[in-house]
């Protein structure tokens, strides 16, 4: 079995994804970020290369065709997807572990593709504080913002897909508990088998 960590981050769009996956990441430098290409234009915030490879849709089309990603989805009328080019990267970069921050159709596939993938499901603490959040982030527009809340409910229904459920009510804690799952999986017998065989190597 591979030993990199393959973490998949799912919630409804505003729940904390994205706020939770950067604190593990800043706190965590063995883990690195799978980059997916969108066809969705940039935030003001966002860097290309960075958050996304923001690319037009008949690039998008051509890596399908060419068989280029490990997983990919229709999201909210655009489309996402993780290149397998991505998880190769995260292998020669010497990393312990991949972030994917990717809906419920890609953590399906990631699942069937990869059978040790680990799942974390980020719930909003209400769909009130899911709203505010929506609109708090203020850089989408407002039918943009409509149809990411109308979707809420279908992608918590897919919920059971994922191993860990987290409650991002208060970032700290939230934060916390995403880094103890990372943590706990980075520690499991398979994963750290050669380090404890190497030992015995070494005795006899
Ligand atoms: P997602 O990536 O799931 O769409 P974001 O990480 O962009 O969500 O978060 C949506 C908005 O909610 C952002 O403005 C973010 O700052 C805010 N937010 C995230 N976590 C919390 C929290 N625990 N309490 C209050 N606001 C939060
Ligand atoms: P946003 O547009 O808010 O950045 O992301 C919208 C949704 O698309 C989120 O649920 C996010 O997790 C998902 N997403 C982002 N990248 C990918 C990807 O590569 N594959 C899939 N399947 N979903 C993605």
């Amino acid at each position: 079995m591979d030993e990199l960590l393959l973490l998949i981050v799912c919630s409804p769009s505003g729940a904390g994804k994205t706020t939770l996956t950067r604190r593990l990441l800043a706190e965590l430098p063995e883990l690195t970020f799978s980059v997916s290409h969108t066809t969705r234009g940039p935030r003001a915030n966002e860097v290309q290369g960075k958050d996304y490879h923001f690319i037009p849709r008949e690039t998008f089309e051509g890596m399908v065709a060419r068989g280029e990603f490990a997983e990919w989805a229709e999201v909210h009328g655009n489309f996402y997807g993780t290149s397998s080019a991505e998880i190769a990267r995260a292998k020669t970069e010497g990393k312990r572990g991949v972030v994917f921050d990717i809906d419920y159709q890609g953590a399906r596939q990631i699942q069937a593709k990869f059978k040790e993938a680990v799942g974390v499901f980020i719930l909003p603490p209400s769909l009130e504080e899911l709203e505010r959040r929506l609109r708090g982030r203020a850089t989408d527009a407002e039918d943009v913002i409509r149809r990411r809340f109308a979707k809420a409910l279908v992608e918590i229904e897919h919920y059971p897909l994922l191993d860990y459920l987290i409650v991002n009510d208060d970032i700290d804690r939230a934060s916390g508990e995403l880094r103890s799952v990372v943590r706990a999986e980075l520690c499991r017998r398979w994963r750290m088998a050669p380090r404890a065989e190497a030992l015995l190597r070494k005795k006899g």
